[in-house]
């Protein structure tokens, strides 16, 4: 088995021009070796339910702040929005393509709901428009979005390692995979995912599949980190299966995480963030908001206590709540 991820260390790019921060920021990792010669930012930019037509400003916007590293997806929509942005603001940084991380997902299919499950011709299909959509010649990560192919999850496994293979997509993952989906491919004999993208934040912790993931290489990277603030997805069409009870939970004056911020001074959103960045998994926080998107960035100028990350494993809730069918995990 790969040793889990070498880690490389360095200054946060946001705070490079303070001195003080820098002085603090010595030592954090900012990126992790997922795969030879594949370094994967940790703070990346998500884009779920941003629209095509918004995306490109928004994305822009974000790679102009700082982020190296946009998740984006078939089902998502906005492809050609995402590219555009980037495009622009690597164009206006003067930047290379080389210089950003670009993951995108594979629909897999899922009959239950009326799409068929891919086999090869159609994933190679996908992956194709991806591209086109994207306007780029390659991806950096290239993911299944869910386990929901059930026997036919090795097959299309196996697309992806070949994708790997010809350098079309830098590496490749998995999402929303579990420990049995992962032991598949294993007993098939086929190369592990360079990463699962899962939902973790301090209410979905997840702490056996994690383990499993970090001894066998996998990195994680965390979706939906915001979960347990009360500014989460509010808006109508925004589904998840988010309880009342949960809520209220994040809006309640005496928020763990309120106090945490308070203390840090920073927001509860970057105490969220920190906690995945600090365990060692990348994170994806979405904004269309140009300050949030700002601060969501900034999580190397502060640690979370040894206290408060104590604190914080003792707040698993168990299953994640960020698809409004239930943690995609439990797929048969
Ligand atoms: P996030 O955890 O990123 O939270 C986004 C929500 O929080 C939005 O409602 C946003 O509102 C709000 N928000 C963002 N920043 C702040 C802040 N600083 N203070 C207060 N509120 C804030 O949720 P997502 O579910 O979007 O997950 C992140 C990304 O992970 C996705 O965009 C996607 O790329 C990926 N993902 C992957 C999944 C998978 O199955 N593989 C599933 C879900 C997500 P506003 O925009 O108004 O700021």
């Amino acid at each position: 088995m790969p040793a889990i991820c070498a880690v490389e260390w360095g200054y946060n790019q946001f705070n490079k021009d303070n001195p003080n921060t820098q002085e603090r920021i010595v030592n954090q990792a900012t990126t992790r070796t997922i795969s030879a010669g594949v370094s994967l930012p940790l703070v990346g930019f998500g884009t779920y339910l941003i629209p095509d037509e918004e995306a490109a400003d928004i994305v822009q916007g974000a790679v102009t702040a700082g982020y190296r590293h946009v998740d984006t997806a078939e089902g998502y929509n906005n492809e050609v929005g995402v590219g555009n942005g980037i495009r622009r603001a690597l164009g206006h940084l003067g930047l290379g393509r080389e210089d950003i991380f670009v993951t995108t997902k594979l629909w897999p299919g899922n009959p239950a709901w009326g799409s068929p499950i891919k086999g090869r011709d159609d994933i190679m299909a996908s992956f194709e428009a991806s591209l086109h959509r994207l306007d780029m010649e390659y991806v950096d990560l290239y993911m299944i979005h869910a386990p929901f192919a059930g026997e036919r999850r090795v097959e299309q496994w196996e697309v992806l390692v070949d994708l790997k293979e010809k350098g079309l997509s830098r590496s490749v993952g998995v999402s929303n995979f579990n420990e049995d989906h992962i032991l598949e491919l294993e007993r098939a004999g086929l190369p592990l995912p360079d990463i699962n993208q899962i939902e973790l934040h301090p209410w979905s912790q997840k702490p056996d599949l994690v383990a499993f993931m970090l001894e066998n290489g996998i990195q994680p990277i965390a979706y939906s980190s915001l979960v347990p603030l009360s500014t989460w997805r509010t808006k109508e069409g925004e589904n998840s299966a988010k309880t009342e009870e949960m809520v209220k939970a994040g809006a309640h004056e005496d928020s763990p995480f309120k106090e945490m911020a308070a203390r840090y001074g920073v927001t509860e959103a970057q105490v969220l963030l920190r906690w995945a960045v600090q365990k060692g998994y990348a994170v994806l926080p979405k904004s269309s908001n140009p300050e949030r998107i700002k601060a969501n960035f900034d999580l190397f100028s502060f640690e979370i206590s040894a206290e408060d990350m104590e604190a914080m494993a003792g707040m698993d809730r168990g299953d994640g709540v960020a698809w409004a069918v239930g943690d995609p995990t439990k797929a048969e």
